[in-house]
């Protein structure tokens, strides 16, 4: 017999994703941004409420409200298709078939089994076809994508999918390591652990290619 928990949580606590698309409802963004800071600031007062915590007191009342546009602005601000980076690149042809590499990118996302942050290091990497993206794009296509409810390997995925889009080449590879709060801080408490997540689209899933973009980053999977 499955209990009933079972059926409305078949996931647990088992951290695995399902899908490489945000599971997003097509009626997403019918309401407007400040529509949902004032729904979410009352289900936050209603959590803190059932908690039994007084939103008299000074230091509670501003909570809900800010909690509310952190959601929305901040923290999952870039499930909103409109915050997407632009995907402007341009022409260098000398970096023809050269490999470029970005590492150490700071990931800070939010765990969408827990609501618990995950942070880590994002490192990625593409060969040239001729076209190029600024560094800095690297960055914010990773932040972008951090700023949702995540899977790290949904991330990861979709960190490579939409690189391969702006520089319309396969030859894209990220690799994500990450500590996740719900593991680290609760549940069963593993300060240490981390979890690396890897995605590898054409050249990089040959051995030698991949092999070299590793070697750059020098990851170490033993801290
Ligand atoms: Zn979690």
């Amino acid at each position: 017999m499955i209990h009933n928990d079972d059926l409305n949580d078949p996931l647990g606590e088992n951290h695995v994703g399902t899908n490489a698309q945000t599971p997003l409802r097509s009626n997403a963004f019918d309401i407007t941004d400040d529509e949902k800071i004032s729904l979410i600031k009352k289900d936050v007062e209603n959590i803190l409420n059932t908690l039994g915590l007084d939103l008299t007191d000074d230091s509670l009342k501003g909570t809900p409200n800010r909690v509310a546009k952190m959601f929305v602005k901040e923290i999952f601000g870039g499930l909103h298709p409109n915050k997407k980076p632009s995907s402007s690149t341009f022409e260098n042809k000398y970096k023809y078939g050269e490999m470029l590499v970005e590492k150490n990118i700071t990931v800070y996302s939010t765990c969408e089994h827990h609501l618990l942050p995950i942070v880590g290091r994002a490192h990625v990497a593409y060969i040239s076809n001729g076209t190029v993206v600024g560094l800095s794009k690297m960055n914010r296509i990773v932040d972008y994508f951090a700023k949702r409810p995540q899977v790290q390997e949904r991330l990861t995925i979709q960190i490579v999918q939409e690189l391969q889009r702006v520089l319309n080449t396969d030859d894209v590879a990220c690799v994500i390591d990450a500590k996740h709060l719900c593991v680290n801080s609760r549940g069963i408490r593993d300060i240490e652990s981390s979890t690396v997540t890897a995605e590898f689209g054409g050249k990089f899933k040959e051995d030698k290619v991949r092999r070299e973009f590793l070697d750059y980053i020098k990851l170490d999977t033993t801290f």
